[in-house]
C-alpha cells in the first residue's frame, strides 16, 4: 500500500476514514473510534486523540461564532431571544460538525507520526546491520 501524502492523510482523517487505506471507517459511532480498520486491519488502539480535538473545536468554534456575534451586536441595538437562539444553535452546530472531524485529523496525524517513527527505527536497524 502506498504512503499517502500529508494532504491526503489529513483529508482521510477529516472525513473519518482510515489514514492507512482511506477505505475503512475510523469511527463506529459519533466519536467512538474503531479498534481496527475493517479493510486493511490497521490497529487504531494505540492512537488516542485525548483532549486535543476538543481544544481545536473550541478554538475554531470561537473564531466562527464570536465574529458573527459581534457583527450582530453591532447592527442590532437590542439583541433579543432570536439572536441568542441563533448564536446557541450556531455554536452547537459548529461543535457537532467540527468535533469528529478534528478527532479524525488528530488520529491521522498520530498515525503518521507512528509510521515515521517506525520507518526511522527500521532505517536505524538496517544501518546497524550494515555496519556490523
Ligand atoms: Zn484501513
Amino acid at each position: 500500500m502506498e504512503n499517502p501524502t500529508l494532504p491526503t492523510l489529513l483529508w482521510r482523517g477529516f472525513i473519518g476514514r482510515c489514514p492507512h487505506c482511506g477505505q475503512g471507517a475510523l469511527f463506529c459511532a459519533y466519536l467512538k473510534q474503531n479498534d481496527a480498520c475493517l479493510y486493511c486491519s490497521q490497529d487504531f488502539t494505540a492512537f488516542r486523540a485525548e483532549d486535543g480535538p476538543a481544544w481545536v473545536t473550541i478554538l475554531l468554534t470561537g473564531h466562527i461564532v464570536i465574529p458573527v456575534a459581534l457583527g450582530m451586536a453591532r447592527h442590532d441595538t437590542d439583541p433579543g431571544t432570536g439572536t441568542l437562539c441563533f448564536l446557541i444553535t450556531l455554536t452547537l452546530a459548529c461543535v457537532f460538525i467540527l468535533l469528529p472531524r478534528s478527532k479524525g485529523v488528530f488520529i491521522a496525524v498520530l498515525w503518521l507520526l507512528a509510521r515515521k517513527r517506525a520507518q526511522s527505527l527500521s532505517l536505524l536497524n538496517s544501518s546497524e546491520k550494515i555496519q556490523s
